[in-house]
């Protein structure tokens, strides 16, 4: 049974979801003014293994995830550059998912964008206006926090007195509000100023709060079951967009909310801000591959905060090419000497010694550390003491036919969730090389060196390391 920490009532809890055997769940994705950062990608993993466990557990999965495309700094930015914002997204948003697909996540169903869904958010106002929870100033339209006394359920945040100014979080706009909490729900734009959109209550552009609330509503319905994000977004982005959700509809909002923490830099929160930050791409440039980043991502249960350091990355690049090995090994066979498969069937079973290769035993513990509220740490700790064992029999007798497929089996479902093994091989390009192999070595009988130099560089380029042993030849992928 799956059980995770839910925000909003601070409890461990069990899984159920709204409908039988279907999860709808909305994840607050990123702003494109820039290109992410492996802060922001440590939490869109998290959503990623989410998606992927609930799936895993056998449920049908509809996942929401924005794009934050409209903001003050991409107004300002885009201004400056004298472009549209439009124009001034579009590489971002086309990195953005260069980015998402190389981490090896499973594009969500639905990716809205925030200026696509105007018309839905200027009808979530209106609602408001029309039952006295948000109000007009000055021609702005702010949301009228003592209308709704559940305010501050989720965070947690007592409000007493007035604290405007009082936390740099709170929303301090120029214009009159009746109390310093109010949040602007849209902002007033002149009539020659850019962006901005028609409204029954004036011409304006959205507040930021405003954007999730329509999205997620639209896809998913007024009610759904999980709510994602990092963990700055619980106060006030995710306590406002409850706010105005259920200000609206009268009806819960969402069931269950799982807020992420942060990665740090040198025990500081990766931020642009704060210029600690390294993108996907710079580690990429700096030659540390996709799935590493990935693994050392995942390597922390979310709820706990992880520090990056080079060392752990390094440290995860070896992990990952060792696991890579692993399943190349077990595929061939589970004999470290043989490439070319081994003839398993043929062996004496009596002769093996006892204390069989158990991958069911690896699958349980790996589910009970997912069920136990995402605990990824406890789940890498399962999938290597599988490995641990394996490499112990294959060292000592080799494996049986049953075995090998039971644990090629495990290894696929721990990858369904985990995407650490990266992409699989195809059996074809197994038989491609193996048979560029075998023309190498006939090549070397014949004394023809220049092709059997050729086939390696071949090789080499696919990543293919040979390696000539008393048994024969051997390959592997780098
Ligand atoms: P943004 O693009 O700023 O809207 O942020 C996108 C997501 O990244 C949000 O869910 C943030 O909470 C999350 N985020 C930002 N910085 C970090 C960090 N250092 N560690 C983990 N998540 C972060
Ligand atoms: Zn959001």
């Amino acid at each position: 049974m799956l059980r995770f920490f839910n925000t909003l009532t601070r409890k461990q809890e069990e899984f159920h979801p709204l409908e039988e055997g279907k999860v709808r769940m909305y994840i607050c994705g990123p702003t494109v003014w820039n290109f992410a950062h492996i802060g922001n990608f440590r939490t869109f993993v998290f959503g990623d293994i989410l998606r992927r466990y609930l799936k895993f557990k056998g449920y049908e999965v509809t996942h929401v995830f924005n794009l934050t495309d409209i903001d003050d700094r991409i107004i300002n930015e885009a201004a400056k550059k004298g472009v549209t914002i439009d124009e001034f997204t579009a590489p971002y948003i086309t990195a953005f998912w260069e980015d998402f697909d190389a981490l090896g996540m499973e594009r969500p169903e639905v990716t809205p964008r925030a200026t696509h869904h105007i018309a839905e958010m200027i009808d979530i106002i209106q609602k408001l206006i029309d039952n006295g929870k948000a109000y007009e100033s000055d021609g702005s339209i702010y949301y009228r926090i003592a209308a709704f006394p559940e305010y501050g359920k989720l965070s947690k945040i007592k409000f007493e007195g007035n604290i405007a100014g009082g936390s740099e979080r709170i929303d301090t706009d120029k214009y009159e509000k009746e109390d310093a909490r109010d949040f602007a729900l849209w902002k007033l734009v002149s009539e020659d100023e850019e962006p901005g959109w028609d409204a029954p209550f004036g011409r304006g552009r959205p507040g930021w709060h405003i954007e999730c609330s329509a999205m997620s509503m639209k896809y998913l319905g007024e009610t759904f079951d999980i709510h994602a994000g990092g963990q700055d977004l619980q106060f006030p982005h995710h306590e406002n967009e409850i706010a105005q959700s259920e200000g609206a509809t009268g009806k819960l909002f969402a069931k269950y909310w799982i807020h992420s923490e942060f990665l740090k830099i040198d025990d500081v929160t990766m931020s642009k801000s704060k210029g600690n930050f390294f993108t996907f791409r710079d580690l990429r440039e700096q030659g540390y591959s996709a799935l590493a980043i990935r693994y050392l991502l995942l390597s922390v249960p979310t709820r706990k905060q992880l520090n990056f350091t080079f060392e752990g990355l390094q440290g995860a690049e070896s992990t990952v090419e060792r696991l890579r090995n692993f399943r190349q090994l077990v595929r061939e066979g589970g004999n470290p000497s043989r490439s070319e498969g081994v003839d398993i069937e043929g062996r004496d079973e009596d002769k093996l010694p006892t204390g069989r290769v158990s991958a069911s035993f690896a699958l349980e513990k790996f589910e009970a550390a997912m069920d136990d509220d995402f605990n990824t740490a406890a789940a890498l700790a399962a999938v290597h003491d599988m490995v641990r064992e394996v490499n112990t029999a294959v060292a000592e007798r080799g494996l049986t036919a049953e075995e090998r497929d039971a644990v090629l089996d495990a290894i696929a479902k721990f990858d369904a969730v985990l995407g650490i093994f990266g992409p699989e091989e195809s059996a074809d390009l197994d038989a491609e090389i193996e048979a560029l192999v075998e023309e190498r070595q006939a090549a070397r009988r014949d004394r023809n060196f220049a092709r059997s130099d050729e086939i390696r560089d071949l090789l080499a380029e696919k990543g293919i390391i040979l390696e000539d042993t008393k048994e024969g030849v051997r390959w592997k992928r780098k």
